[in-house]
């Protein structure tokens, strides 16, 4: 059961071979044994999922089931849930419960979907490795020692250790495609606007978007199914027809043409993975796709324009939490000044509030234009870099990830190096574009350390999302990385 794909469950569940109630015991059970290690759920509420079940349950029973009800899956702690405790990673929200439903979850629930539970993540989505949760580090399943990645790690790990059948993510500058490179899952961020937004804690408005996180990429698709769909209360939701993302997949790759931009290729990137994405781009070749050498001469700098950009929203965004209406307020004030002033010192951690502070400064008259203006100028000639790209490929093709997973406080105390674990993966974002990732290979083993996994980038243009997934869903044809499972705990 925990290694059936959503397609296997879903027709085991209207075949009555086993229940959703069943079903979702099996996952609750053992995130009850193997998240006190893992720590990959903030929450769980065994009666909340449970009474889900069993409503999924008569679905089946009528005969009126879609393709993922009754199915158990993990929504990343960022996404506001009626009822559930909903806390974004921060001590700032550790008491919240949502009144609403994100529009995300209730696609979910429409669908007669279980929410399995809430699952860790770096605070208010701000990091690459899940350090900087209030609620602790996650840790990989492949390794307890390294990183899951981030901001979505514990929904990677959920997946990877068989805590869920599949789970949400979000990807800002990189939160769905990293985690699931380190953890050896499959993840897709989808075009901008794809997504609603509604009900989705803001980080950085215009690079925030949901997507799946599951092990192949055709449960990719049916999660993409349930999600997608326009919604007016995000301005930024994009009103186009609803599609079945699962309607390529057997589709041959024949003539596909695989850009491979020389910057993803450089200097920075660890042997093991650039062995492990060239032998993934040579089993492309033997399905049937071409090769073309592209350049992508801004993408050096999307990681520097990105900490302008992103942290100039979340000031603005974060400025809400002031413990005046929910979240923390500081015990003890002696006026309103002092009151917000110390909700905000004691709620937010260390990340977070570095990142108000650089937002607040780019912003900041004198500063607009020398840093978030410019920075606005070169997104636009980021975004031009990947259009004149796709004039000679279908999607690109390179690394997700410069390493595989790295250990738990290596990188802490630096930022800058944390910033750049997400060197291959921002660009996407700034451009607005959908981009994937996918397992492809272990990196090298040492010490007694087990090789980490490899993930492989699949960037495509706007709303290619059909084609990308074929594009990875051949693949996991024609090989197994996807189908590999960390070692029982
Ligand atoms: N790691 C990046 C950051 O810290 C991206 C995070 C994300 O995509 N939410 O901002």
């Amino acid at each position: 059961m925990l290694n059936s794909s959503l397609q296997q469950l879903g027709s085991a569940l209207r075949a009555r071979k086993i229940s959703s109630v069943e079903l979702t015991r099996l996952y609750l059970d053992r995130i009850a044994a193997l998240n006190p290690v893992l720590n990959a759920y903030i929450t769980t509420n065994a009666e909340a999922s449970l009474a889900q079940a069993r409503d999924a349950d008569a679905r089946l029973a009528a005969g009126t089931a879609d393709a993922l009800t009754g199915i158990p899956v993990a929504q990343k702690d960022i996404f506001c849930a009626k009822g559930w405790r909903t806390t974004c990673g921060s001590k700032m929200l550790a008491n919240f419960v949502s009144p609403y439903d994100a529009h995300v979850i209730e696609q979910f629930n429409n669908v007669g979907a279980v929410n399995l539970g809430k699952t860790n993540m770096d605070e208010f989505a701000m990091g690459s490795s899940n350090e900087t949760s209030y609620f602790g580090a996650v840790k990989n399943p492949y390794s307890q020692d390294a990183v899951p990645g981030g901001s979505s790690g514990g929904s990677a790990c959920a997946v990877a250790a068989r805590l869920c059948a599949a789970a949400t993510g979000t990807d800002t500058g990189g939160s769905i495609r990293q985690p699931a490179a380190l953890c050896g899952i499959s993840g897709l961020k989808p075009t901008y606007g794809t997504v609603s937004r509604y009900g989705m804690i803001a980080f950085a408005s215009s690079l925030d978007q949901a997507g799946p996180m599951a092990r192949s990429a055709e449960d990719l698709a049916l999660m993409l199914n349930v999600m997608t769909g326009f919604d007016e209360r995000d301005s930024t939701s994009l009103q186009r027809a609803k599609e079945d993302y699962a309607r390529d997949l057997a589709k041959p790759l024949d003539g596909l043409r695989i850009g491979l931009p020389k910057e993803f290729f450089a200097e920075g990137l660890s042997n093991d993975v650039a062995q492990a994405v060239n032998a993934a781009i040579a089993e492309y070749k033997k399905l049937g796709a071409s090769i073309v050498e592209i350049s992508l001469p801004n993408s050096r700098l999307s990681v520097p324009v990105y900490y302008v950009l992103a942290p100039a929203e979340a000031s603005s965004n974060l400025s809400r939490f002031d413990g005046v209406r929910y979240g923390y307020r500081a015990p003890e004030y002696s006026d309103l000044t002092d009151m917000y002033e110390k909700s905000r010192a004691q709620g937010f951690g260390a990340e977070v509030k570095r990142r108000i502070m650089i937002g607040t400064y780019v912003l900041s008259h004198g500063y607009y234009d020398a840093y978030y203006l410019q920075a606005q100028k070169i997104r636009r000639l980021i975004a031009q870099d990947f259009t004149d790209a796709f004039r000679q490929c279908d999607v690109i093709m390179g690394p997700t990830s410069p390493s595989t997973a790295f250990k738990l406080g290596e990188k802490g105390d630096d930022p800058v190096q944390m910033y750049l674990s997400d060197i291959y993966t921002i660009a996407v974002n700034l451009a607005g574009l959908p981009g994937m990732s996918i397992p492809c290979g272990f990196g090298a083993a040492n010490n007694g350390n087990p090789g980490m996994p490899v993930g492989l980038q699949i960037i495509g243009n706007y709303f290619d999302e059909v084609r990308m997934l074929n594009v990875a869903h051949q693949y996991q044809l024609a090989t197994d990385w996807h189908s590999r499972a960390p070692q029982e705990l």
